[in-house]
């Protein structure tokens, strides 16, 4: 821990450490449920080169050893402080929202992690959440993490309302988080989306889906159309999220070389005018009014 409190104090002028970071956190998002055991003893592990380039991770939250590791670079591979501190911060939200349940299931978020099954369906979408955090936290806005992740979570959060989304995130109530998404659609597949978001974090991260073309487009116009039936009026900050294939070849710039071109199959066929489905949604909630 001493060399992220070093880095820490020395970027924002602080004594304070790590602390500094749990203080931002908590002010960003003042009602977040956070487990106070896993703040007793955190450990920092170097991640080491090999494991970084088999894996492309630059941070991990190992939840059975309450263990943050992190990439710091090397000699070919140089490392900035704040993206430092960007990684750690993604991993310490890991640390707060995780516990295990009594069959020993990780709750970490909207995902579970089953001893032997592994991670959930809902795992792209708790990452997205927890990108969109740390960004909001140290005011980020050039991050090349999980980009699509953060996107459909940014988007999330204007169709539920942050508050709600943060809150039923941090008390795993993945229940409270469906539950509104049929509050606000009633006609959604849900598990269908669900699905989707989680083939596309496959894609993102490697994965060869043979179904991928069009996913983030699917997934793109279901969001839209979330957002119209939320009667939500925050079209100046929803219109900035949406995605052309412009910011799809910038987003997959941001992934590594051997995935860029299955991430852009993803949004294959998206419409490639924003302001042809700004005007959509213009139109769509004046009639809803009507
Ligand atoms: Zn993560």
């Amino acid at each position: 821990m001493d060399k992220i409190n070093e880095i820490i104090n020395r970027v924002f002028r602080t004594n304070e450490g790590y602390k500094y970071i749990l203080n931002l956190i908590s002010k960003r998002y003042p009602t977040l449920k956070i487990n106070e055991e896993n703040l007793k003893k955190i450990d920092i592990e170097k991640m080491d080169l090999e494991y970084h380039l088999k894996t492309s991770f630059f941070g991990e939250y190992v939840a059975e050893r309450n263990t943050i590791k992190i990439y710091f670079g090397d000699k070919n591979e140089k490392i900035s402080d704040m993206e430092i501190i960007e990684t750690f911060t993604h991993e310490l939200i890991h640390l707060l929202t995780s516990t295990y349940d009594k069959d020993g299931t990780l709750l970490q978020g909207f995902n579970m992690r089953d001893k032997e099954k592994g991670d959930s369906f809902f795992i792209g979408i708790n990452e997205g959440i927890t990108q969109m955090m740390t960004e909001e936290v140290l005011d980020i806005t050039n991050s090349t993490a999980y980009p699509f992740h953060t996107n459909i979570a940014r988007k999330l959060s204007i169709i539920i309302g942050e508050e709600e989304l943060i809150q039923a995130y941090s008390k795993h109530d993945i229940d409270a988080f469906v539950a509104k998404l049929f509050e606000i659609d009633n006609n959604l597949d849900v598990r269908s989306f669900i699905i989707k978001s989680y083939f596309l974090h496959l894609v993102t991260m490697g994965y060869d889906i043979s179904d991928a073309i069009g996913l983030g487009t699917e997934i793109e116009d279901l969001l839209n159309n979330l957002y119209i039936n939320s009667k939500k009026e925050n079209d100046e900050e929803y219109f900035k999220l949406l995605i052309d294939q412009n910011d799809v070849d910038v987003m997959a710039k941001h992934v590594p070389d051997k995935i860029m071109s299955s991430s852009r199959f993803l949004y294959y066929g998206i419409i490639k005018d924003k302001d042809k489905i700004k005007n959509i949604i213009k139109r769509r909630r004046q009639n809803g009014r009507k």
